[in-house]
């Protein structure tokens, strides 16, 4: 099958592309930048959809960009690079005189309101509460087919969590500091982490590409990308500092993460959502990194 990736040139677009690529599929990437393999952004709007039978999109300004202030320029940058280009591509996948057979966004599960006892599956019902529920309902809106499409065009969308690997996200920015004994507990621990790791989240991206079993439902078909296991902010660091053989005895209070990326921002960091992926685990996916010890073992020991 041919595979179209928006922004597949990153950290969890180059895991799905091998994955894509050692099943024996043809990967094309829409990037800002030309080369081998890619398509621009541009050349997507003026000559339309390359031909494929999937397409994905994974751009996005990097949210944890150490090198930008957390401004209303950053926010904007935000927000359109992940709009606009879903716009682009559901555009030229409406325009398309042979539209692919499945289509999927991965958003985020910050559209779940902040809590240390609720539970949210892919039915919980949500409406925007700040900037980044506001960000995803945006999001996945820009995302929807017209209904002449939808009806042969499988809409998935995969809300993920904070994605762990080692080429990338999170764990980039937090291995050294916990390599030198300084990482720490952020805010108070005791929010909700929710986490998949980076194969896995590639492997359910893999599945939603693949041609639908029966007539595309007219709306979007969603699933939690997080893995099943509940864990604390407070679990992750014990245990990433277990496996690093390091102590974990710096806890950076929530008003210095407040201080250093701006409340409005801090708060995915120093709260969280306990989100179980039902209608991932009811499709029959088979998690590789179910719990926090295989998916961090395999992170830090590879
Ligand atoms: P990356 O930060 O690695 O970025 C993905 C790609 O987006 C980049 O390689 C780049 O491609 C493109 N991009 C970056 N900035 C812009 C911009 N300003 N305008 C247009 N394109 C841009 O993302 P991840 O791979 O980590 O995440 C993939 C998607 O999943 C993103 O949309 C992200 O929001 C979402 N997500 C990620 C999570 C995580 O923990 N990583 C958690 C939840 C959701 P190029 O340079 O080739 O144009």
């Amino acid at each position: 099958m041919r595979v179209i990736i928006g922004g597949g040139s990153g950290f969890v677009g180059r895991e799905l592309t091998g994955l894509l690529r050692k099943k024996g599929h043809e990967v094309t990437l829409i990037s800002r930048q030309p080369g081998p393999g890619r398509i621009t952004w541009g050349e997507l709007e003026s000559r339309g959809l390359p031909p494929c039978e999937a397409a994905v999109n994974l751009a996005g300004e990097n949210l944890m960009n150490p090198l930008r202030w957390w401004n209303e320029s950053y926010k904007n940058d935000l927000f359109s690079s992940r709009i606009d280009t879903t716009k682009t591509l559901a555009r030229a996948i409406g325009a398309s005189p042979k539209p692919p057979h499945s289509w999927v966004l991965v958003s985020g599960v910050a559209c779940y309101k902040m809590s240390e006892t609720a539970q949210y599956t892919e039915d919980s019902e949500w409406t925007p509460f700040d900037l980044f529920s506001n960000l995803v309902k945006e999001w996945e809106a820009a995302a929807h087919l017209p209904g002449n499409v939808a009806k042969n065009t499988k809409q998935v969308i995969i809300r993920s969590g904070i994605v762990l690997g080692r080429d990338g996200g999170a764990m980039k920015q937090m291995l050294l500091p916990f390599w030198l004994g300084l990482g720490g507990t952020l805010g108070s621990g005791s929010q909700p982490f929710p986490w998949i790791h980076v194969s896995d989240l590639a492997g359910i991206i893999a599945r939603g590409l693949e041609p639908p079993a029966d007539t595309p439902s007219p709306s979007p078909q969603v699933f939690n990308g997080v893995a099943p296991a509940l864990n604390t902010n407070y679990e992750f660091t014990k245990e990433l500092g277990r496996i690093l053989r390091r102590p974990t005895i710096f806890p950076v209070p929530g008003f210095v993460l407040n201080t250093l990326m701006g409340s409005e921002r801090a708060v995915i960091l120093t709260q969280g959502q306990k989100v179980i992926p039902k209608r991932t685990l009811e499709a029959g996916y088979q998690y590789k990194y179910p719990d926090l010890t295989s998916a961090l073992k395999e992170i830090v020991e590879n």
